[in-house]
């Protein structure tokens, strides 16, 4: 058994250093419990201790140990009187204290690419219009060079209205657009040239929810009508806008397409990132480099099922960003506009392509599915 004597000294020396680490009352109140309780307390245990003592020694030891616990009783007692004293009245409150953060939320990723695309497109002195998702078929198929029996048709899968409806617009509509094209043809009836405008806005198609397509999407039309508008001035502007979006060291190319309501057509691409326009991914260290990965030009010819074959672009170092072309001179006639005297160029993407291309991601389905750690990550 401890000496009794020593036991009294550490004792005290604990206390003292438990009564300066003490912050609040309820850690004064802790250690008032810790040392008086009378029941397992450690100043009545210590007194407990003090029968093991030789007899002679006793009553010097139990007068130090209740003067201790005296001590011990009065040095609590001033520091609860005190915090007593320092504790606000109630409903109080401390303006001391940090605030509470708000938690604030912010725009979907996809409002977030299409307010970007539509700043982009402001800067260069396009308008931005909106019209109805519901359509009718004049206005999304047969003004724009598609008339009934045209096979360009069959490439959209539209869905139909069982019964038709009037439209924001007006007319009877009969399907949800497959495009925002309609309004190119709204605006060009209403309004004379210069045009400049995109039109963004949701389209709808018959296509499976998968991992690139989702039966509905968001695009973004853009239509350019003047005198003298050539070629030269879609290869300008779109490249102007795929480097101000993507980054300027993107290559950008125009790839011969088809669209029914433009002459020529065609898809504009730029360089893929993953690979800088390579086709391949850079050798892993080990590996014999081949001579196709050090060309600095994009290399459409390769091979995408090689080793090594950029899954981004599936090996071609391109990837496509979207269509465009001349407007096709029967589409002027439709909305009364002198084909001779006037020329133009349209164009037309999906942002969430843009939005998988321009943030890696893989599934589509992600910007729909609302989970709010996946939408976080995308701040302005
Ligand atoms: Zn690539």
């Amino acid at each position: 058994m401890a000496d009794p004597g020593q036991a009294l000294t550490s004792l005290r020396q604990q206390f003292e250093q438990e009564l300066t680490g003490a912050r609040t009352e309820s850690d004064l109140r802790g250690v008032r419990d810790r040392y008086l309780a009378r029941k397992g307390g450690l100043v009545s245990g210590l007194l407990k201790s003090l029968g093991s003592a030789p007899i002679e020694e006793r009553p010097r030891l139990g007068q130090l140990a209740n003067t201790l616990k005296a001590e011990i009783e009065a040095a609590l007692t001033a520091r609860l009187e005190a915090a007593a004293q320092a504790r606000p009245p109630k409903g109080t409150v401390d303006v001391t204290l940090p605030g509470r953060q708000p938690v604030i939320g912010h725009r979907h990723p996809l409002s977030l690419l299409r307010e970007r695309i539509e700043g982009i497109f402001t800067r260069f002195g396009f308008l931005v219009i909106e019209g109805p998702e519901l359509e009718d078929d004049y206005h999304n198929f047969e003004a724009l060079n598609m008339p009934p029996e045209h096979p360009a048709r069959d490439m959209q899968d539209t869905l139909y209205l069982s019964s038709p409806v009037r439209s924001l617009a007006g007319t009877a509509a009969t399907l949800l657009r497959t495009h925002t094209s309609g309004m190119q043809i709204r605006y060009m009836e209403r309004n004379s040239p210069p045009v400049r405008l995109i039109a963004p806005g949701r389209v709808y198609r018959r296509d499976q929810f998968d991992l690139t397509h989702t039966p509905m999407f968001t695009q973004v039309e853009g239509l350019v009508v003047g005198e003298g508008v050539s070629l030269a001035d879609l290869k300008g502007i779109l490249t102007a806008f795929a480097r101000e979006l993507f980054g300027d060291a993107r290559q950008v190319r125009l790839r011969p397409s088809f669209f029914p309501y433009t002459e020529p057509s065609a898809e504009l691409d730029i360089s893929c990132a993953a690979c800088g326009g390579r086709g391949r991914l850079a050798p892993k260290p080990g590996m014999n480099p081949s001579g196709a990965a050090g060309l600095a030009a994009p290399n459409p010819g390769m091979d995408p099922s090689g080793a090594g074959g950029c899954p981004m672009c599936k090996g071609t170092g391109w990837i496509e960003v979207l269509g465009s072309g001349m407007v096709h001179p029967a589409v002027f006639e439709a909305v009364g506009y002198d084909p001779e005297r006037f020329t133009g160029f349209a164009f037309g993407m999906g942002i969430e392509r843009i939005a998988l291309l321009k943030w890696g991601v893989e599934d589509i389905r992600l910007f729909y599915e609302n989970d709010l750690r996946f939408l976080e990550q995308f701040r302005p």
